[in-house]
């Protein structure tokens, strides 16, 4: 096996072991890069210089006896939403096309704390707004297993890099479901933590009540890994949440005898028959390891779509209003008035899904329409939020697809309508603010990977991780890799 296919832990026990220095394993990846980044389209920036320099930093530090830390001398790349201190950070827009952050995010900071190497930023939907990566301004990223295939979205970069080895983990935002849906799509570990357990601080925002930050992986024990680095309180981030951190790694390892899963049956109709097949069988799974699996009721999930449609688009509108081509960012350099240049700058420097947002965001926080429809989605939340305290009373885990379906082709799904219904199984863990994580359950006849999806009481990461090793224990689908 090639040192860019480890994962983070067997990467680690071999430079303690002193079998490979940080050189070795971040040449590995940028060779892979060289090797396939024109094919696969993962990255908007790559930092390869400053990698290299930054290894034999790391390699000095190992040398004079410092502790590797489990990260130490890991490559990473970063979603390009995420500001990263003098390294352009576009959001994929031509809105940011030249920003340059001065500072870093929190959880760049933590990672860079912990001896990671930087290898670059990734490709995403414009904004973070989407589920294929087709609505980026720059570039289409191509799914490793097909390449006539969308690699999810919006962290569709983050997740192409790590499955074809270009990056040993990733770090991706979720929303609606961003680090999850291309994770599924993908064959990888995507953790969306709890709302507040990780710092947003120099997150690009899209919709602040529902952004978390998440590392897309290759198994679960790297995902706990990454976790235990960037969870935590940050003063700088006043949503961020004083929970005590657990270690996420340690956990892993606990019997799940007794378990009790709960599957809302509802939502396995009117999907992909592959998927079911696949979630069917891991329900079966996690029965002979002894977990009882009940059905659970969830009756406010079917609005759960258009009220993160409704809310997501509200904050979205808000969100993006700081872009007006006076303070940062893209200046259209065609008008007469200041009125013009707010229109021009706009009309040029978004694309379409993002202005399709924006005029839905203002339509449904407009002061004739606010009742009728931010309103009432506020409420639906609330209720869709007791939905799931009611079944945490009964079950420690929630058990379902990831996405109703399989990596899709590119321009297949044509409308925005069309497109959210890939997120019906992540957005109502992004409403309730509740931990999620996808890992890898299987293969469709086309040979294209199936995600399952575990969701867990708030804060409660650890039962969703250990739930998830369990399985990967007993199945061996996220050691598959494409062919590239
Ligand atoms: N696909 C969802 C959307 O388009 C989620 C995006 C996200 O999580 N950033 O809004």
């Amino acid at each position: 096996m090639k040192l860019y296919d480890l994962t983070i832990h067997e990467i680690n026990a071999l430079l303690c072991k002193g079998e490979i220095s940080v050189k070795d394993i971040v040449q590995s990846v940028i060779d892979r890069i060289e090797d396939v980044e024109d094919r696969v389209d993962a990255f908007i920036t790559i930092t390869k210089d400053e990698a290299l320099k930054e290894a034999d930093v790391i390699d000095n530090k190992i040398a004079n006896g410092e502790k590797l830390s489990k990260l130490m001398g890991i490559p990473v790349a970063i979603k390009d939403n995420i500001c990263t201190k003098n390294v352009k950070t576009t959001c994929s827009s031509k809105m940011l096309e030249d920003f340059i952050p001065p500072y870093d995010a929190t959880v760049v900071d933590k990672l860079k704390r912990q001896g990671t190497i930087f290898l670059g930023k990734l490709n995403m939907d414009e904004f973070a707004m989407g589920s294929s990566t087709e609505n980026s301004a720059f570039k289409d990223t191509k799914n490793p297993w097909n390449l006539d295939r969308v690699p999810g979205g919006s962290s569709g970069g983050g997740a192409a890099s790590v499955i074809s080895g270009e990056a040993i983990f990733s770090i991706g935002s979720d929303t609606g479901g961003s680090v999850r849906q291309p994770a599924s799509f993908s064959g990888l570990v995507g953790l969306k933590p709890t709302y507040g357990r990780v710092s947003r601080y120099g997150l690009i925002a899209l919709a602040p009540s529902l952004d978390t930050l998440g590392p897309i992986t290759k198994d679960v024990t790297d995902s706990a890994i990454v976790l235990n680095a960037i969870a935590g309180a940050d003063r700088r981030d006043f949503t961020s949440s004083n929970t005590p951190v657990e270690d996420y790694v340690q956990a892993l390892k606990k019997d799940i005898r007794g378990l009790k899963i709960g599957v809302p049956k509802e939502l396995l109709d009117n999907i992909n028959s592959d998927v079911k097949n696949a979630i069917e069988k891991a329900i079966g799974l996690y029965r002979d390891l002894g977990a009882k699996v009940l059905e659970i009721e969830l009756p406010h999930l079917e609005y759960a779509l258009i009220v993160y449609r409704i809310i997501s688009s509200a904050e979205a509108s808000s969100s993006l209003a700081r872009y007006d081509g006076i303070r940062y960012g893209f200046r259209s350099d065609d008008y007469k008035d200041l009125e013009e240049l707010y229109k021009n700058t706009r009309t040029q420097g978004f694309g379409p899904e993002v202005k399709r947002r924006i005029m839905m965001g203002n339509l449904v926080i407009g002061a004739d329409r606010y009742e009728d429809y931010y309103l009432k989605a506020l409420k639906a939340r609330t209720l869709i939020k007791e939905d799931f305290i009611r079944a945490f009373n009964e079950v420690d885990v929630i058990l379902t697809p990831t996405s109703p379906d399989t990596a899709f082709r590119f321009g297949e799904v044509r409308s925005s309508k069309e497109m959210s219904l890939s997120d019906i199984y992540t957005v109502p863990a992004n409403l309730a603010g509740l931990p999620a994580i996808s890992i890898p359950c299987g293969f469709d006849a086309n040979g294209l990977p199936i995600g399952m999806q575990l969701m867990g009481d708030l804060f409660d990461e650890k039962m969703i991780l250990q739930t998830a090793y369990a399985f990967e224990q007993n199945t061996d689908y996220h050691r598959q890799k494409p062919n590239l």
